[in-house]
């Protein structure tokens, strides 16, 4: 047997952190984690310290005290922390694979350690490529390290696309859900809380892409991603509502075929294909049962009520430090949202107002990019203070 791919997971301790374990744990041999980095749920961390016995382990600023440290100290591993530790621990020496399933733009600077390093990354952290995908991209191409990603839809598209020429590629046709609120008007909205947010219909998920998924902004960032991943001009990314969640995304090619990826909805089994490609395996997700699902429905997404779509778009085709701009204005709007201090509607408006307030910069270093985000965030937090509730 091959030896062990050896695995960095940043964002251990979350809704994909814990589901890359549970893929790891189904394949004994096939992987070694030899470094995690997490910063919420510390019992949850320190078992899986115990379990994997990583040689570094990266916690949020200040967080390397208490039972971490002392778990680290009496299993000799090292211990790192903030900003400085997560880029250590992506482009650790000894790795093959960085897995990066952190939530926000705070995972670009590790992205981008680990592309440096010239560590292939499975990529969950879709923020990532939204903020600097033209830099990850290009680091990408220099350094030679590949992004697989885990994200279903792009996940789809990777094994539409595999070995393809993409001159031949017409159009990529991402699949929604819809969310918790498909179906619902504006007046049906004013009143929904973080709480109904969170019942999403298909995916049991961390809360802020959760509430990414009841807004649409999930899709408008996803459009976004593939745009990078793919280099696939955004007039030519489209996006369909298709609430049973089995077709994870498509691929038209130029003499009309599609192709689509078709699998129960379960991230176990993207997340295995970007842990084991090129080679398939069997995996955790069950298979699909045709009768039993009966037919496949397609809708036009609303972007009259869900305007943050539409937003997406717009950023992108700005371009420049816009999509980092929008996305820093959305994570703002979005935690505001989930501690009950802003309305469900609100959210679209605080993004539309701080892109109408930050100018576009370039993006051409990845400080260029960072900065656009700190003025966004800074311009939608004053801005939260002034709109109404
Ligand atoms: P989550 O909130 O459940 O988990 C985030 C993880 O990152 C946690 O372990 C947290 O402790 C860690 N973290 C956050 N800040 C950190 C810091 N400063 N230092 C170290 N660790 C830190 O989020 P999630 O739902 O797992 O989503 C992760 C990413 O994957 C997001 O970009 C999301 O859009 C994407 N994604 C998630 C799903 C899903 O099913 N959950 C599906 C597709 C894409
Ligand atoms: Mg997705």
């Amino acid at each position: 047997m091959a030896r062990p791919r050896r695995l960095v997971i940043l964002g251990s301790t979350g809704s994909i952190g814990s589901q890359v374990m549970e893929v790891v744990r189904r394949h004994p041999g096939l992987f070694r984690v030899v470094g995690l980095a997490a910063n919420s749920r510390f019992e949850l961390l320190a078992r899986q310290m115990a379990e994997f016995r990583p040689g570094l382990v990266c916690v949020g600023q200040g967080q390397a005290r208490g039972s971490i440290a002392r778990a680290a100290a009496g299993l000799r591993i090292c211990l790192a922390e903030g900003g400085r530790g997560l880029e250590l621990a992506a482009g650790m020496p000894g790795a093959d694979m960085t897995v990066n399933a952190l939530v926000g733009a705070a995972g670009l600077l590790p992205t981008m350690a680990a592309i440096r390093a010239g560590r292939d990354v499975a990529l969950a952290n879709k923020e990532s490529l939204v903020a600097g995908g033209e830099l990850v991209m290009r680091a990408a191409g220099k350094s030679g390290a590949r992004i697989i990603p885990i994200d279903s839809e792009h996940a789809a598209l990777h094994q539409c696309l595999d070995g393809r020429d993409p001159r031949t590629v017409r159009r990529l046709i991402l699949t929604a859900s819809g969310g918790p609120f498909r179906g619902r008007g504006r007046s049906k909205l004013l009143r929904v809380t973080a709480r109904h947010a969170m019942k999403h219909p298909t995916w049991r998920m961390g809360p802020k892409i959760t509430v990414d998924s009841a807004t649409l902004m999930n899709k408008g960032l996803e459009v976004l991603e593939a745009r990078h991943l793919f280099g696939v001009p955004l007039e030519r990314i489209e996006v369909v509502v298709h609430p049973e969640s089995v077709i994870h995304s498509m691929a038209e090619f130029t003499d009309g075929s599609v192709l689509a990826q078709l699998s129960s909805p379960d991230m176990r089994l993207p997340i295995q294909y970007a842990l084991t490609w090129p080679v398939r395996r069997p995996s955790l997700a069950k298979p699909l049962n045709f009768p039993e699902i009966g037919k496949l429905t397609f809708h036009r997404p609303d972007t009259a009520t869900f305007r943050c779509l539409k937003l997406a778009y717009l950023a992108g085709g700005i371009g420049g430090s816009m999509p980092a701009v929008m996305n820093a204005a959305n994570e703002v709007a979005v935690q505001a949202f989930i501690e009950g201090r802003i309305g469900f509607l609100r959210i679209p408006e605080v993004i539309v107002r701080t892109m109408a307030a930050v100018p576009r910069t370039r993006a051409a270093t990845v400080g260029d990019v960072m900065a656009a985000d700190a003025r966004a965030r800074a311009a939608a937090r004053r801005l939260l203070g002034r709109v109404r509730p």
